[in-house]
């Protein structure tokens, strides 16, 4: 068997910030450092984090009154800055950058009386995070939506959610601009969600099934599983080498393997190592070099940080 390994894969810039944001605050405050929501979507950095000493929450008044909180990469609404506030908590937030700015283009455009659509899927923890900047109207393409039923020459502004498949944000865009004359369209999918999907349909150009690693609570994980599949090959979505099941590779010989931006690499070499290929081909289909730079507060924080060594 050959396996083929997808590139960019694994974590982005946002997660490699979130993840060092949580052990630069263990280093310096000590345990328990609160996370509210799961740092990023994948149980295994959760679990070591929590063996370091986090302790993950889903709720501000799950937290002890002075307790330090670290938000989450997926971003957060106003009011949980506000319910932190009222706790006397020390919020540290790790909102990816990237999440920060759909946030504030979510203010500018409601500050320039236009009236907003954000595509992403309802409950997620970005979308709740987004949508509490402002009055907006959510297109979930898993529900078939269509646009509100506003006069069509209404101004209207688009944001997505960062982490969409890139196809089918395009169709709900289709579909807005059929609805109004007047449509500001912002493409927020995040660079590493472009990049993985990209590379996967790449990637499965060359193979017989795809593999993708990551949690099945991670979106941009999903994303690219669905991908893979709509490029016609059979694709899973595993948490590790434990879910491997043998069926999947009777008469295969050609498997690729790729990871959502949440996933550290350690899991990507297990399954590979469980595949026991006779030939591990690297592809290389894109580079990124993109590093966000931490809160101010913990800038002088010796670097590499061990989460950058869990990133391909
Ligand atoms: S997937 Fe994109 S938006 Fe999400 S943390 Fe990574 S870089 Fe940021």
């Amino acid at each position: 068997m050959q396996v083929f390994l997808a590139a960019p894969r694994g974590f982005c810039a946002g997660v490699v910030r979130a993840v060092d944001i949580v052990e630069i605050a263990l280093e310096r405050h000590g345990a328990p450092v609160y996370v509210k929501h799961e740092i990023v979507h994948n149980p295994h950095v959760v679990a070591d984090l929590e063996a370091q000493g986090a302790v993950t929450v889903e709720t501000v008044d799950q937290i002890p009154e002075g307790a330090i909180v670290v938000f989450s990469a997926h971003g957060s609404p106003p009011s949980d800055f506000e319910a932190a506030a009222k706790r006397s908590l020390r919020v540290i937030d790790a909102t990816c950058p990237l999440v920060t700015r759909v946030h504030n283009e979510a203010k500018k455009f409601q500050r320039e009386g236009k009236k907003l659509i954000l595509v992403g899927h309802r409950g997620h923890q970005e979308v709740k995070g987004t949508t509490g900047q402002g009055e907006m109207f959510l297109m979930d393409d898993q529900e078939d939506p269509q646009p509100p039923g506003w006069d069509p020459d209404t101004e209207v502004a688009v944001l997505t959610q960062t982490t969409l498949s890139v196809d089918d944000t395009a169709s709900m865009v289709d579909r807005i601009n059929s609805a109004f004359r007047n449509v500001t369209v912002r493409n927020d999918i995040c660079y590493a969600t472009t990049n993985r999907q990209s590379a996967v349909k790449e990637l499965a150009e060359l193979v017989e099934v795809v593999l993708v690693v990551g949690s099945q609570t991670s979106s941009n994980c999903r994303r690219l599983r669905e991908v893979a599949e709509r490029s016609g090959v059979p694709a899973f979505l595993i948490n590790g080498p434990g879910e491997l099941d043998r069926t999947w590779f009777e008469d295969v010989t050609r498997v690729g393997v790729s990871s959502g931006a949440s996933t550290p690499e350690s899991l990507v070499q297990a399954v590979c190592d469980a595949l026991e290929p006779d030939v591990v081909n690297h592809l290389g289909l894109a580079s990124e070099d993109i590093e966000f730079t931490l809160p101010p507060d913990m800038r002088d924080a010796t670097p590499p940080r061990r989460s950058s060594s869990w990133a391909t």
